[in-house]
């Protein structure tokens, strides 16, 4: 299936200059939706994750049917604020400034192994920053999945070491 039919591209999202990739069209396609978590969770099942984290918030939207389709546990990374339990806390830079992502301390049990899922990955910050989380926790980055990736802005070599699965590349 032509998966990159159903991304939009909008131009100069959320600020001038930038080529926003919107899922939406992807997501509201019955066929392409069921076709998407099918294919992701075909490819990220050889990593063996016991639990998978999905980034706020469109990490949400593809991680959990990857965890329900894999059997495993679900936790949430979120913006600052939002977690009610005691948090692990990591910070990461922006162009301007910096943005802080937390996670639950008692996410999972030490020693899990534990699959980071995004829709996107731009410069890999985000995803950075979540595996540092995962790591306070005690566990172990099992592998990270995103269902598009920007490949121009060499996100991937933040993320040293573990494997990557893309579905699809601009
Ligand atoms: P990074 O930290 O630069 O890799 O940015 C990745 C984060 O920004 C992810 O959480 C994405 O959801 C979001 N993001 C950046 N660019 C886009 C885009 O074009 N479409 C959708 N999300 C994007």
């Amino acid at each position: 299936m032509d998966l990159k039919a159903h991304i939009r591209d909008i131009p100069d999202f959320p600020k001038p200059g930038i080529l926003f990739r919107d899922i939406t069209p992807l997501l509201s396609d019955p066929t392409a939706l069921q076709y998407t978590i099918d294919l992701f969770a075909e490819q990220v099942a050889e990593y063996r994750p016991n639990y998978i984290v999905g980034i706020e918030s469109r990490g949400f939207i593809f991680g959990m049917p990857l965890a329900y389709k894999l059997g495993v546990g679900f936790a949430p990374v979120r913006k600052p604020g939002k977690l009610p339990a005691a948090v692990h806390t990591a910070s990461y830079a922006l162009e301007y400034g910096k943005d802080t992502l937390e996670l639950h301390q008692d996410a999972f049990p030490e020693g899990s192994r534990v699959l980071i899922i995004d829709d996107l990955i731009a410069t890999g910050g985000t995803a950075a920053a979540t595996a540092k989380l995962v790591e306070q926790t005690g566990c172990t980055v099992a592998g990270y999945g995103f269902v598009i990736e920007l490949v121009g802005l060499e996100g991937r070599t933040k993320l040293p070491d573990v494997p990557v699965t893309v579905l699809l590349q601009y």
